[in-house]
């Protein structure tokens, strides 16, 4: 669905390049004004002005560290009080490769920092505007390293389990008050993303197994319209997630109980 009806402002973070930076273009192409974050303030400000040249649409930029709590409060200030703010896009992320033992535990904070505690507090920000509107839009990106844990780093994969959960959670709490949210599950793609985690480039991956960032946001905001909760881009039958997801969901009435299984009863007394 395209349309060029105004859409309220997106915020996204993460838009200096890769998967946000597309975010970015496609939804000024469907009608918001933005306001795009990430700590390069040149590059935000180039691609700021290649977008109002291609769509006129109003875009700012914050220059903001979001592992930095001083920046990272600007931001929320900015979520809380701009009224205009109708959609959030919580991209900004990154990722590792090495296994716990061979990482250094201060970059793996420096992701959860990034990962989690950013993605939350910001959309701690922008729920009361959007619960006051009515209506409004929270992406999250994870990862399918999400389901996938025993892929890439375990931090890594812990941080994107979480925001799966996350935006599970927040769709309970928040479709009865006439928001979406959507959890996007993106496989390889082919960004900066793999430099930073230190492969060196996604063309050090098999090609079949990495989806260009264009294809991989397009094929989201197609699961967005189509009405998912949680968009894997790759793959090929969404029933194969809704039956994980159910199976998920039938483990629900036996998963707290007055007395321990049986199994565990036998083998306390054996
Ligand atoms: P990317 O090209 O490296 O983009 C990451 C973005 O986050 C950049 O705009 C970067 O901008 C921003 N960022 C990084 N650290 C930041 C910080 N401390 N504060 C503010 N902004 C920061 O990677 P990408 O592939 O587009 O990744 C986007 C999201 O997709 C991430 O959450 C990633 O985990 C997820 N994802 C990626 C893949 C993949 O294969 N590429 C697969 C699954 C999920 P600055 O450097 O300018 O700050």
């Amino acid at each position: 669905m395209s349309t060029t009806t105004h859409q309220g402002t997106a915020l996204i973070t993460g838009a200096s390049t890769g998967i946000g930076a597309v975010y970015a273009d496609r939804l000024a192409r469907r009608g918001y004004d933005l306001i795009l974050v990430a700590r390069d303030a040149a590059k935000l400000a180039e691609h700021a002005a290649r977008i109002t040249a291609a769509t006129g649409r109003r875009v700012d930029t914050i220059a903001a560290d979001l592992t930095n709590k001083a920046d990272l409060r600007a931001v929320e200030a900015r979520l809380r009080e701009d009224r205009s703010i109708t959609a959030l896009v919580n991209n900004a992320g990154f990722g590792a490769t090495k296994p716990l033992a061979d990482s250094d535990i201060d970059d793996l904070e420096k992701m959860i920092d990034l990962n989690v505690t950013a993605l939350t507090r910001l959309t701690s920000a922008v729920v009361p505007t959007l619960v006051a509107h009515g209506s409004g839009t929270i992406i999250n990106i994870s990862s399918i390293v999400a389901v996938a844990p025993e892929l890439l780093n375990g931090t890594y994969a812990g941080t994107k389990s979480y925001v799966l959960a996350f935006t599970q959670s927040l769709h309970h709490e928040l479709s009865p008050k006439g928001i979406r949210v959507q959890a996007v599950l993106p496989g390889a793609t082919g960004t900066p993303f793999w430099e930073r985690a230190g492969i060196g480039s996604a063309d050090n991956l098999p090609a079949e197994i990495v989806m260009p960032a264009e294809e991989m946001v397009d094929a989201s905001l197609a699961g967005f319209d189509l009405g998912e909760l949680v968009t894997i881009p790759s793959l090929p039958d969404a029933a194969d997630w809704e039956r994980a997801d159910s199976a998920r969901k039938a483990l629900g009435p036996n998963l707290s109980r007055r007395s321990a299984a049986t199994r565990y009863q036998q083998a306390a007394t054996a």
